[in-house]
């Protein structure tokens, strides 16, 4: 027995991330659980880790997109142009 440990709306989206991925063949037409994504439903470690990712996915995104921004301290693009052009007169 597995037990979803998230909210219902995030239940909602578990449920239609695993519609959008079934692969389950069925001639005809009922859905047998027996793709991938309908199996994964029965792993308790894998509804685990989906919804952590899925509770710390923002703080990933801002790590990976955030980090690129100057950080305290660094160059701003003007002392980086002035270095430039230093370098180039000098050289
Ligand atoms: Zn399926």
């Amino acid at each position: 027995m597995v037990f979803w440990h998230g909210d219902a709306a995030e239940q909602v989206a578990l449920l239609q991330a695993v519609a959008r991925n079934c692969t389950c063949s069925s001639d005809d037409g009922i859905v047998n659980g027996s793709c991938p994504a309908h199996r994964a439903l029965l792993d308790q470690r894998w509804l685990d880790h989906v919804l952590f990712y899925r509770h710390i996915a923002p703080q990933l995104l801002a790590e990976e997109f955030f980090a690129r921004q100057e950080p305290p301290g660094f160059p701003s693009q003007e002392h980086v142009d002035v270095a430039l052009a230093d370098a180039e007169l000098s050289g």
